[in-house]
């Protein structure tokens, strides 16, 4: 696999970043990652505007233009071959010399980029059976509206979904669910799809934002607002969205069933109807 770091393209095996990079040392950066359908990018506007936002917030330079970061997906999804994937890229402060809490605004970041290769990404099975959540406690930071690179609770998170034998967890704080270790979150009933306003208590996804618009469009009503475990148990449907998953139904919460315990029809037409627009809109 061919991999982008500081401006170079190298073999992954050649590639390699300082110690001290502040990335390693603190998790200080940030990171995106996009999706790659037909050979062609997700989305890719969102992606570059939240990494914008990402970067302000974190008083970090944006190291590349519009231009140059679009040049450099491309180029990797061609030299890697990838047809269905995601692209990854970072940005961490890069390496100050030597280690200490305070930064200096004058250090060179570091740009990393590597693509994925998924084939089935679009044509996923779980996307037909639906997947299944546990709750667990929110312990995370309360800046989660910035996509740094500081994923070791939903890591453990992952990782307490698996050792229960499900195939992720929804975090939960002051009674409501936040949203997933890696995806926002969602309850339907009836015409209405309810799911948690942007705040700093989640990340502002991509994929919500374009799929709220498209549920309008399809004369759903949305409301912002947060739920409870027990009311998404007593849900008609559940699901969940992300730049990788798309829209992914739901239909286990905590070993209760939602609705059917099947794929419902609201988030089955919205899966359709989002990666339909998005192929057509994809760059
Ligand atoms: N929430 C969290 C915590 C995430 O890590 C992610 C994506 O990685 C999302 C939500 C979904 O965001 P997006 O749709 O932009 O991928």
């Amino acid at each position: 696999r061919t991999v982008y770091v500081n401006g170079q393209y190298l073999p992954e095996t050649e590639a390699t970043v300082s110690i001290f990079d502040r990335g390693f040392l603190m998790a200080d950066g940030v990171y995106e990652v996009t999706s790659v359908l037909d050979g062609k990018l997700i989305d890719f506007a969102g992606h570059l505007r939240r990494l914008q936002r990402s970067l302000d917030e974190l008083e970090m330079k944006n190291p590349l233009s519009e231009d140059e970061w679009l040049a450099v997906h491309r180029e990797l999804v061609a030299r890697n071959g990838v047809e269905e994937g995601m692209v990854y890229l970072q940005v961490t402060r890069g390496n100050p010399g030597d280690r200490d809490f305070a930064w200096a605004a004058d250090v060179a970041p570091t740009v990393v980029l590597f693509t994925q290769t998924k084939p089935g990404l679009a044509d996923n099975p779980q996307a037909r059976t639906g997947i299944r959540v546990i709750s667990v406690p929110d312990i995370r930071w309360g800046r989660r509206d910035i996509k740094t690179v500081q994923l070791l609770y939903p890591s453990m998170g992952k990782m307490m979904a698996k050792k229960a034998g499900v195939d992720d967890a929804w975090f939960t704080e002051d009674g409501f669910v936040t949203e997933g270790t890696s995806n926002n979150v969602y309850i339907i009933r009836g015409n209405r799809i309810v799911t948690r306003p942007l705040s700093s208590e989640i990340l502002h996804g991509i994929t919500r934002s374009a799929v709220l618009r498209f549920a309008a469009e399809a004369q759903y009503e949305v409301e912002e607002r947060a739920f409870t475990v027990e009311e998404a148990q007593g849900a008609d449907e559940a699901f969940l969205t992300s730049a990788s998953a798309f829209v992914m139904p739901v239909v286990e919460l905590d070993g209760a069933a939602i609705g059917t315990g099947k794929p419902g029809p609201v988030a089955t037409r919205l899966r359709e109807i989002y990666l339909d627009e998005m192929r057509k809109a994809a760059v």
